[in-house]
């Protein structure tokens, strides 16, 4: 399903490899932890597999095909079948829940039906039926991961990436997310996740993949976490702001509007400046993250949702892009993190909290993998096997 051969991963401009010489293989079904320490080459790996980057030598395999010889032309039907969630979310915050989980189907060209069907059974899935109307700041941190892990499995893919998904999340909510992967996994879709969550990884005794500089130090079917001793503390990093998931997210936005050709020239002038400039200015963004979404080479329809808000004007939305990345150059990115952490818990305070982010164990405690609750749900069912169902309007207990 995934295979590595020799792989070796050497950036321009530095002399140590990223990856180095790395082997491995995953079958399907598989719930792989790719651990180690801060820059031991896991993101790197994730992205050779959505094929964001190419190695510097060897091959990377996933679901038959050799990435190195697949063309820029196939690479967006090729990532309809590989779904990737990251640590910052990166939801498109002017839309709503369901219009970030439809725009990957509409950039793929799906059709309104299909959308109309998919979009809220992902959201189901994930626990989120209800909120499809909400904007992504009326969401708690754990919410607006579920909201981006609907989005990347709505394609149905076979593959899930996960980098880091806990990792701005607190150790309950983060327990809600391990359950929600594990579900995924249960239901046959292999999982991939780089952590550094330790407890997680030493309770959910699946396969360990352990980096080290770049090379493959340990590969054990039902691991632990292994050497803690280089971790900061289990408490998960927060290396990246409000500000900086603003920014990217605004740059996306941008980028499909450029890519739509609904952004008007000079738009599209200031676009590209505006990525020169969270290129060079943006660190611990990577360039990467703006090509996440299918863009060059496919065309982006109108939003048919019917809860389509009005677009926002280009200038508005490309002040909007500046001003976030010039808030995310600025010194107090950690400061806002931790006021957006103390406001979450108080963004939705009228809704009930989703039902896997109760704080009902700790980091210590069991995770439990609620895998049987999966026929009742149904969605899941009917996102593997495609039988059509017309009733939208189920509720988030059916
Ligand atoms: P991890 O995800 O385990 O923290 P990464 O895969 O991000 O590690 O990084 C592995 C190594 O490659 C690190 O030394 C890092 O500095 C380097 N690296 C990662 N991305 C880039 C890049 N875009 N340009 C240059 N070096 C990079
Ligand atoms: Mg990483």
């Amino acid at each position: 399903m995934i295979r590595f051969e020799n792989v070796t991963k050497t950036y321009r401009g530095s002399q140590k490899p990223g990856l180095s010489g790395v082997d491995f293989e995953v079958v399907r079904g598989d719930f792989v932890f790719l651990v180690g320490p801060s820059g031991s080459g896991k993101s790197t790996c994730l992205r050779l597999i959505l094929r964001e980057d190419a190695p510097s030598q060897g091959r990377v395999v996933v679901l038959g095909r050799d990435l190195t010889t697949l063309s820029n032309r196939k690479v967006p039907y090729f990532r309809r079948h590989v779904g990737a969630v990251f640590q910052d979310f990166r939801l498109l915050q002017s839309k709503t829940v369901f219009q970030n989980v439809a725009f990957t189907l509409q950039v793929t060209g799906a059709s309104r039906g299909f959308i109309h069907q998919a979009v809220p059974e992902a959201l189901e899935l994930v626990g989120l039926a209800g909120k499809e109307k909400r904007m992504p700041n009326e969401l708690s941190g754990g919410e607006q991961q579920r909201v981006a892990i609907a989005r990347a499995i709505v394609n149905r893919p076979q593959v899930l990436l996960a980098d880091e998904p806990t990792g701005n999340l607190d150790p309950a909510t983060s327990i809600g997310i391990m359950q929600l992967l594990a579900r995924i996994n249960a239901n046959g879709t292999t999982v991939l996740m780089a952590t550094h969550e330790a407890g997680f990884v030493d309770q959910m005794q699946r396969r360990v993949i352990e980096l080290a500089h770049g090379e493959i130090v340990r590969d054990e079917v039902h691991g632990g976490y292994g050497d803690t001793s280089q971790l900061p503390s289990l408490a998960p990093a927060k290396p990246k702001g409000a500000e900086s998931i603003a920014a990217l997210t605004a740059v996306l936005e941008l980028q499909q509007r450029v890519a739509a050709g609904t952004a008007d020239p000079s738009t599209a002038l200031a676009y590209e400046r505006l990525l020169a400039t969270e290129n060079a200015t943006a660190s611990g963004v990577t360039p990467d993250a703006a090509v996440t979404v299918p863009s060059a080479a496919t065309t982006v329809p109108e939003p048919t949702a019917p809860e389509e808000t009005a677009p926002v004007p280009d200038a508005e939305a490309l002040a909007a892009a500046n001003a976030a990345v010039a808030a995310m150059t600025g010194a107090n990115a950690a400061a806002a993190v931790e006021a957006e952490s103390a406001a979450e818990d108080a963004a939705t305070p009228s809704a009930p909290p989703a039902a896997h982010d109760a704080p009902r164990a700790s980091l210590t405690g069991p995770i439990e993998v609620d895998v049987p609750e999966l026929p009742e749900v149904g969605v899941a069912d009917r996102l593997g096997l495609g039988e059509t169902d017309e009733d939208e309007n189920v509720g988030p207990t059916s």
